[in-house]
């Protein structure tokens, strides 16, 4: 009969109460655009347990729930990813948005160990575009501690959405978003982020380039100064639409319906179909934050509207 102490060899012991399954290394997406080399990273996602009024308020439900069904998509709730970029040119590692951070729990705020696991080290960015002020998207430039998590980037803010976010009092009245008390709280915390991260801050103007292949281009109506990101490179163009559009199958075709979450919901449904009418005329390859993993593809027209055709990959990379 073995004895206790020789059952059981310490390393594998310690390997099951230290690589519990939510530490386990998590897929990324790495491929070229011109000269520059692009990696996905998933921050997890956010769960939400209806679809509207989050999305479509106002719209028969039967409609929505047609064109859910249409889709083989479940009508009673909605995952929305969240997909992080990252683009090197050279000696450049440029982030686009940081995630939720802590905020969300378990689902999300996993950025830093996704990209471990891709193999990029935080301290190694040298600049983070924030797309704009909502938790989701500067929830991961500070830990819970205070410090920084990318301590050697500069932060590229819209000076627009900075003086939304700081200003005394923001307006929320062409919100559809019911809580308006959550979303004044929200506000205490953008401004929160913003002042730890100031040291880092440089505002931007509409039309901002970096680095010879990044332009920033206000699309304003999810928020004030909502920036979406041109990434370029040998003739080739790639577009972060950041809170563009949180749904392929409802907003493509129907970008009017809208969403609870756009600070100015029918300016956000006219800049969406404005964006989305360019995309699919000029054919350049989209990055969507939170359509389903990875968030590339393109847009094309289709009737009134759009759809979403899913980038597809025949091997994982
Ligand atoms: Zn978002």
């Amino acid at each position: 009969m073995a004895g206790v102490g020789t059952a059981l060899p310490l390393t594998k012991l310690l390997a099951s109460v230290t690589a519990p399954k939510d530490l386990k290394s998590r897929p990324f997406h790495r491929f070229t655009l011109g000269d520059l080399e692009l990696t996905t990273v998933t921050d997890g996602y956010v769960h939400m347990d209806k679809v509207q009024p989050i999305f479509a308020p106002g719209v028969p439900r039967k409609e929505v729930d047609d064109l859910l069904k249409k889709n083989f998509r479940p009508t009673d709730h909605v995952d929305l990813g969240i997909n992080m970029l990252v683009v090197r040119k050279q000696d450049k590692l440029i982030l686009i948005d940081t995630g939720v951070g802590a905020a969300y729990g378990k689902n999300s705020g996993w950025l830093l160990q996704s990209l471990a696991d891709a193999g990029i080290q935080p301290e190694a960015i040298n600049a983070v575009v924030i797309s704009h002020g909502h938790p989701d998207h500067i929830g991961g430039l500070v830990k819970e501690d205070g410090q920084l998590n990318f301590p050697n980037a500069t932060v590229y803010l819209s000076r627009i959405e900075h003086d939304f976010w700081m200003a005394p009092t923001q307006d929320f009245s062409k919100s559809t978003f019911e809580d308006k008390a959550l979303l004044h709280t929200f506000a205490l915390g953008t401004q929160k982020v913003f002042r730890t991260v100031k040291p880092q801050l440089q505002l931007f103007e509409d039309g901002l380039t970096l680095f010879d292949c990044i332009r920033l281009e206000i699309a304003p109506g999810h928020t004030p100064g909502h920036t979406i990101t041109h990434i370029y490179s040998g003739g080739q163009e790639m577009v972060h639409i950041a809170d563009l559009i949180h749904s392929d199958v409802l907003l493509f075709p129907h970008p009017e319906w809208g969403f609870n979450g756009d600070t100015d919901l029918k300016l956000a449904a006219a800049t969406r179909k404005k964006v989305l009418q360019r995309l699919a005329d000029n054919g350049a390859a989209i990055f969507a934050y939170h359509l389903p993993w990875p968030g590339i593809g393109h847009a094309r027209k289709q009737g009134n509207g759009f759809e979403w055709v899913a980038e597809t990959y025949a091997y994982p990379v």
